[in-house]
């Protein structure tokens, strides 16, 4: 079992009805509570919440000082490619537009790192387009060696991969992948993906398992605020 069928078995307007129908009651019970369920969350998230933001943020604040501590932990993103194989309808990377395409270079992905380093950054957040077969787990597998020589902190955020890639990535010192999965209400998903393998829902859906699967131990999720209503893709997000 995955997170698809948890997916399959929530459905979207119901989530909606019931986030729309929180009130202050209902708010006020989730803020009061230690451990919080969806439909707390959903209270938070809800039109009713709305006056209650500075309570929240104080209540934020506290969690993340409890957990964290008084840090701040910056990290720098590196494009290796701008090469796509899919259309996105709100993305200038899509393989209809016509661009300069670039992929750096074994020798100039080392020239970046250098100069990155020096900056003073340890964490690498690496960034590609979506292009499987020249920037697939070939390319990656030469890539990460060269990067982990410079950082000791490695993310990725490239298109979502098969189980046993990210397994071997993970050998090759693979700390963490980034997966946006823009919206999860399945039509407006297809209405915005046009080509390409992105427009397999499913496929993304499941990549936090296959990461867990493989041991994989920071997964970074996210909707794209601004596709759909961010109340009921950011309730997903939190399932
Ligand atoms: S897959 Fe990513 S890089 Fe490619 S067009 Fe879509 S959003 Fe842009």
């Amino acid at each position: 079992m995955s997170f698809y069928t948890t997916w399959e078995q929530t459905s979207w307007d119901d989530t909606r009805l019931q986030l729309y129908s929180k009130n202050a009651a209902d708010v006020e019970t989730a803020l009061s509570k230690k451990h919080l369920n969806t439909g707390d969350f959903m209270a938070l998230l809800s039109p009713a919440a709305e006056s209650y933001l500075p309570l929240m943020a104080e209540r934020s604040q506290q969690l993340t000082r409890q957990r964290f501590g008084n840090t701040l932990h910056l990290f720098i993103p590196l494009y290796l490619s701008n090469l796509c194989a899919n259309d996105c309808s709100y993305c200038g990377f899509s393989m209809s537009n016509r661009l300069k395409r670039k992929t750096l270079s074994p020798t100039e992905i080392e020239q970046e790192c250098q100069a990155i380093k020096a900056k003073g950054f340890d964490t690498l957040l690496i960034v590609t387009g979506e292009h499987e077969t020249k920037v697939g787990i070939d390319y990656f597998r030469h890539a990460l060696p060269i990067i982990k020589r410079y950082f000791s902190y490695v993310m990725f955020e490239v298109q979502p991969l098969a189980t046993h890639e990210y397994a071997e990535l993970r050998t090759l010192g693979l700390d963490a992948v980034m997966v946006y999965q823009e919206t999860y209400q399945a039509a407006t998903y297809a209405k915005h993906h046009l080509k390409g393998k992105k427009r397999d829902f499913r496929w993304r859906l499941e990549t936090p398992d296959r990461l867990g699967e493989c041991g994989i131990d920071k997964i970074g999720l996210g909707s794209l605020i601004g596709l759909e209503d961010w109340r009921i893709d950011s309730t997903f997000t939190a399932m």
